[in-house]
């Protein structure tokens, strides 16, 4: 039963997970994923830390992942799998915190994982769809199927809000809402080395089409700013 193979390859997703865990710096508590939170088992006992220590799987999680057996369990340790993806951009989240996951469905054979495009023709896209295959094969998911669906539409808005503390504390300005009047002036972007709002706009591209390119105009640091969709 594909379920079976699931555990009996654990030894091997523990390792990619140890793997993933060294640019992955914390493990959130939950995430609001379409109007429900999803808050997976805690894998890890510390948030951020300074030096990397690899995650380990609690006693429980052990227990829960040679016990469970229903179709439900396994699409919930699907998503605990998915949450230890990082965004292959900004490595500090991931992409179950992006939000591009919308659903997991498991019907005793076929895996069909639903997710939603970040903006149109992000070149990350194509890597995350991989990512995702990979992490599923090596769980022992062979019959898996990704559907794109482009309804609600994706925005930044579904990152979480400790998601955001990190990506600041990574150098890159979160997200920022702006006024919904379109005569408004465009927000600050709060640099995130020391808090100031007295930012410009360097370039409205940086490393990737999704952040900006701003400099500090007091401790003058430059930094990206990750673009508010
Ligand atoms: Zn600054």
């Amino acid at each position: 039963m594909p379920g079976g193979e699931f555990y009996r390859r654990g030894a091997e997703a523990q390792k990619i997970l140890t793997l993933r865990a060294s640019y992955y710096p914390t493990l959130r508590a939950s995430v609001p994923l379409w109007g429900k939170t999803y808050s997976p088992p805690r894998l890890r006992t510390s948030a951020v830390k300074k030096t990397y220590s690899p995650p380990r799987l609690s006693a429980s999680a052990v227990k829960k992942l040679t016990m469970v057996t229903t179709l439900s369990g396994i699409e919930e340790l699907v998503w605990e799998r998915l949450s230890l993806i990082p965004d292959p951009e900004i490595p500090v989240i991931s992409i179950l915190e992006l939000g591009i996951v919308r659903d997991v469905h498991y019907d005793g054979e076929m895996l069909e994982i639903v997710i939603t495009p970040t903006y149109t023709g992000c070149p990350a896209m194509n890597l995350f769809v991989a990512e995702i295959k990979a992490a599923m094969h090596d769980q022992g998911f062979d019959n898996l199927k990704i559907t794109t669906v482009y309804s609600p539409a994706w925005t930044t808005d579904l990152i979480p809000a400790d998601a955001m503390e990190r990506l600041k504390k990574y150098g890159i300005a979160p997200p920022v809402k702006g006024s919904d009047d379109p005569f408004a002036p465009p927000p600050a972007i709060p640099c995130p080395h020391c808090g100031s709002e007295h930012t410009s706009l360097v370039s409205q591209f940086g490393a990737t089409a999704c952040k900006s390119l701003y400099t500090c105009d007091d401790c003058k640091e430059p930094f990206e700013y990750f673009k508010h969709f």
